[in-house]
């Protein structure tokens, strides 16, 4: 941390309410009464020994209502923590995208810590860079975003043996504080490492711009804050993962048959009434020979290398897709007149072209069938049935060829 974690549990103002609050208690006044009472009629009397008893006994009393006091004040601070914390829980835990997880902790610690501005920097699965969300909690703007090298999550302590004393992840979660500090003008910071999947993959960054000393509280908010932020984030990447596996064909790393319908399901329901689509079937030529002849291994390997060769050969908006077997399909996203049959073409041209003859096995053709819905009224399903019968005519025809329907 930047600040220590030391701090009072709240201010001397609502401590003060608090013993204003126990003093205003019918016992304490009977209390005071009985005691004025006695002292007056000692004072008249001149008892100097049963005087100093009773005062002693009443500021005893006195120092009894006052602890009572700040343990009620203690107290009302430690609930209103327990549910500023519960309510980050709450946000996070009904959060399911990342984004709406960073949201999330960035409201809520804004509000819970009294913090000017949250920063919460993550690496998102797969990416080579960081991305740092900084928002201001006084302005309501939009919160910015930048993105900072990966080398940030690199533990400044194993250049740096003064850092030594700071746990590593801790080292880490300060070094970005002092990034944001430099590229932000963040100031007075407080932070905390956020670890993903067990590993530290960035920070959660509070700032304000009094030099006041961070309490106890806040810090206590951020580290709770941080580690059911890192539990959210764990689950969301985990989700997002086995998502990704589902959607997947694993020998080819093209979206799969169930992937394909979810999206032809999708555009079906998006398409504007004069959307183009073009579908094309694709499907090699005597595979089960290739197969039978070269052993599974080798049929494996042309497979992949052909679904390579058709992912690009099509633009970057189509999706070519595993249909099964030694079976593809691509989804052409408007196509024109002429254009489903070019690509129809080029790609049993990228095709031809693979060189398999350092496995003895030559070269591999593929035959295409194409088919365009040209209105939103046609159904998707029937285009994907009228490509298969076209691509079953090529196939006919002689094979290593394109037919449309
Ligand atoms: P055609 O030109 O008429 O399409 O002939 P074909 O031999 O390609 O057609 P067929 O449907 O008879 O054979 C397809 C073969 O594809 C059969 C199967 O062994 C093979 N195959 C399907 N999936 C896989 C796979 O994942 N790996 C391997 N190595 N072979 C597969
Ligand atoms: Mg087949
Ligand atoms: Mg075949």
């Amino acid at each position: 941390m930047h600040n220590g974690m030391s701090g009072d549990q709240g201010g001397g103002g609502s401590r003060l309410a608090g013993i204003a609050t126990v003093v205003r208690r019918p016992f304490f006044v009977v209390f005071a009464l009985l005691t004025g009472f006695e002292i007056l009629q000692l004072l008249t009397e001149r008892n100097v020994a049963d005087l100093a008893k009773l005062t002693a006994l009443a500021l005893l009393g006195i120092a009894a209502v006052k602890e009572r006091g700040q343990l009620a004040v203690v107290e009302g601070a430690r609930r209103a923590e327990a549910e500023n914390f519960a309510r980050i829980l709450r946000r996070l835990s009904s959060s399911v995208s990342p984004d709406a997880i960073v949201t999330a902790i960035v409201d809520e610690l804004g509000a819970a810590t009294g913090a000017d501005h949250v920063g919460v920097v993550r690496r998102q699965p797969d990416a080579r860079s960081l991305e740092a969300t900084v928002s201001s909690t006084r302005t309501g703007s939009h919160p910015s975003r930048t993105y900072l090298s990966l080398a940030e999550l690199d533990d400044p302590g194993r250049r740096d043996p003064m850092l030594r004393e700071t746990a590593p992840d801790q080292r880490v979660a300060d070094r970005i504080a002092a990034r944001l500090h430099s590229d932000y003008g963040l100031h007075n910071t407080l932070a905390v490492p956020l670890r993903i999947g067990g590993r530290v993959e960035g920070a959660i960054v509070l700032a304000r711009r009094t030099d006041d000393a961070w309490d106890g509280r806040a810090a206590r908010l951020l580290e709770g804050a941080a580690t059911e932020a890192s539990f959210a984030l764990t689950r969301a990447y985990t989700l997002h993962d086995a998502e990704m596996r589902a959607a997947t064909d694993s020998l080819t790393g093209l979206p799969n048959r169930r992937s394909l319908d979810e999206y032809l399901a999708l555009l079906a329901k998006r398409r504007r009434a004069d959307d183009r689509v073009g579908i094309l079937m694709i499907d090699i030529d005597r595979f089960k020979n290739l197969n039978d002849g070269f052993g599974h291994a080798i049929g494996d390997h042309i497979l992949r290398e052909v679904a390579q060769a058709i992912a690009g050969a099509v633009r970057e908006g189509d999706v070519p897709a595993r249909f099964g077997g030694e079976e593809f399909a691509v989804v052409l996203r408007h196509p024109g007149e002429a254009v489903a049959l070019e690509v129809a073409e080029r790609v049993r041209r990228c095709v031809a072209e693979l060189d398999f003859r350092s496995l003895g096995a030559g070269s591999v053709t593929v035959s295409v069938g194409v088919a365009v819905a040209t209105s939103a009224e046609v159904d998707l399903a029937q285009v994907v049935e009228r490509a298969d019968h076209a691509l079953l005519a090529a196939k006919r025809a002689g094979r290593n060829r394109v037919a449309a329907a």
